[in-house]
């Protein structure tokens, strides 16, 4: 999936990325690192003690420490982000905060107010947090696998912490007039750009394995090409691919990767190669050199997960009619009620029962092309003719209406009112760069470009003198 439409900052929220049972690690003691680093910029931002280099100079050190003990140590060091705070970071022992810390893991089907009363909180304490209105915010997207870690002194609450995101936390502390403060921290995360470079012996993604790319990059590397290659039956012995990526690391330590910059693949003898371009207008996609998306105007196949019964023959025998009548499609056999796709773009011309084609939609897309989807059970419900829809939307469902020997959806492709085979049709790329940005990309793929010939070029001299 191509993140179209994100901007620069928002990158890392949008890799493929699922976290690793490293990255996962790394978070669970992460979080104390955030906070001590978070007081250490409060209390630089402050600059109020005359100690103040002295201070803030400790919790960087702590941070530094990969030891459980440093989370042991931590609420010591993070009672309220005030001058006596600062003081409070210094290595001598103070005594600790009131109260007992409880950390709470978020299970499926879990709501805050029974977090709550498993730490021996009342509803009372909830509706006092949740009466802020960040606090609220953040706590509504608590999500199974989660902790919450809440520091519960005479039955109230004096401290709450919810990691949001690996980098990000919410910070609730009691003040010592009794309220309830809300606080977000964010430390800011560095992208660092490695690279790879394969020649693909077994899999994709055991070859991807053996040059240190996780599955994750490897997975958006078939997403970026997979308009061009079937990753799952045009890849051979023999193919190549280069990839410059992003890796995200916080306070020194990898905590994910990030997304593909450009890649090239070679696939039988056949190069592609892409660049991520975010233009002025704050689009992102994969770019060919040449400025083309990536991604084409149309889906090769409108329906996941399924097989081809029939292909696009003009001189086919009719399995009901039993004679000679041109396949002017391909059908795809699926279990009835398999979601069918729209291909691209376009508008619904046709919703309606079409003959021995039972329900079919046929989409127009533009002036050149139209789709039609037959033999359906059943059509998304809130379309109707005239409706607008996006490429990868569920139109309607498999089945057998009209004539057919069974589930399946027949589909077809006309160009020009001429019916092409979808499977072998040259299919447009989706909108190219606009024109006025080309420049600029030119410059930004140029240097990306030169790179990835000179890491071919080293690892085929590796190569030979291995
Ligand atoms: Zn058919």
């Amino acid at each position: 999936m191509l993140d179209i439409g994100s901007n620069r900052k928002k990158n890392y929220n949008n890799t493929p990325n699922l976290p690793t049972k490293a990255s996962m690690a790394v978070k669970k003691h992460l979080h104390w690192l955030l906070i001590l680093g978070g007081v250490s910029v409060l209390g630089t931002v402050m600059g109020v003690l005359p100690h103040n280099a002295e201070a803030t100079r400790a919790p960087e050190i702590n941070a530094e420490l990969p030891l459980p003990e440093v989370a042991a140590q931590a609420p010591t060091a993070i009672a309220p982000a005030t001058t006596e705070t600062v003081a409070a970071i210094a290595p001598e022992p103070k005594p600790e905060p009131p109260g007992v810390w409880h950390e709470a893991t978020v299970m499926q089907g879990d709501s805050l107010s029974r977090i709550f009363s498993r730490s021996g909180l009342s509803a009372q304490e909830l509706h006092r947090v949740t009466s802020d209105k960040t606090s609220a915010d953040y706590l509504k997207k608590i999500f199974p696998g989660e902790t919450i870690k809440l520091r519960v002194d005479e039955d109230q609450l004096a401290e709450l912490v919810y990691d949001y995101e690996i980098n990000k936390s919410l910070h609730i502390v009691r003040s010592e007039t009794g309220e309830l403060r809300s606080e977000l921290i964010e430390i800011p995360l560095e992208t660092r750009i490695t690279h790879a470079t394969a020649t693909i012996n077994d899999s994709l993604f055991l070859s991807a394995q053996s040059v240190g790319m996780s599955d994750a990059v490897t997975m958006e590397l078939s997403n970026i090409f997979g308009w061009d290659i079937d990753f799952a039956l045009d890849i051979r012995q023999g193919d190549s691919f280069t990839a410059i990526y992003e890796e995200v690391y916080l306070h020194g330590e990898k905590v994910r990767d990030g997304n593909i910059v450009a890649a090239e693949f070679i696939n039988q003898g056949e190069t592609y190669k892409a660049i991520r371009y975010t233009s002025p207008d704050n689009r992102t996609d994969y770019y060919t050199p040449e400025g083309d998306s990536m991604r084409k105007a149309f889906l090769r196949t409108p329906v996941a997960f399924s097989r081809i019964s029939s292909r696009f023959d003009l001189r086919r025998k009719h399995p009901v009619l039993n004679r000679i009548r041109a396949h002017k499609g391909v059908d795809y056999a699926a279990p009835t009620g398999t979601p069918i796709k729209a291909t691209g773009d376009g508008k619904i011309v046709h919703r309606g029962d079409k003959g021995g084609y039972g329900k079919t939609i046929v989409i127009q897309h533009g002036n050149t092309y139209s789709t039609l989807y037959a033999h359906m059970s059943s059509y998304k419900s809130g379309l109707k003719v005239g409706s607008r829809v996006k490429q990868g939307q569920t139109i309607g469902f498999v089945g057998s209406s009209g004539l057919a020997t069974g589930p399946h959806l027949h589909y077809e492709l006309q160009v020009n009112g001429v019916h092409r085979n979808p499977l072998t049709v040259k299919l447009p790329n989706a909108e190219p760069l606009p024109k006025q940005y080309m420049d600029d990309f030119k410059q930004h793929s140029k240097q990306l470009l030169a790179q990835i010939d000179t890491m071919k070029r080293t690892s085929l001299a590796l190569a030979d003198t291995q």
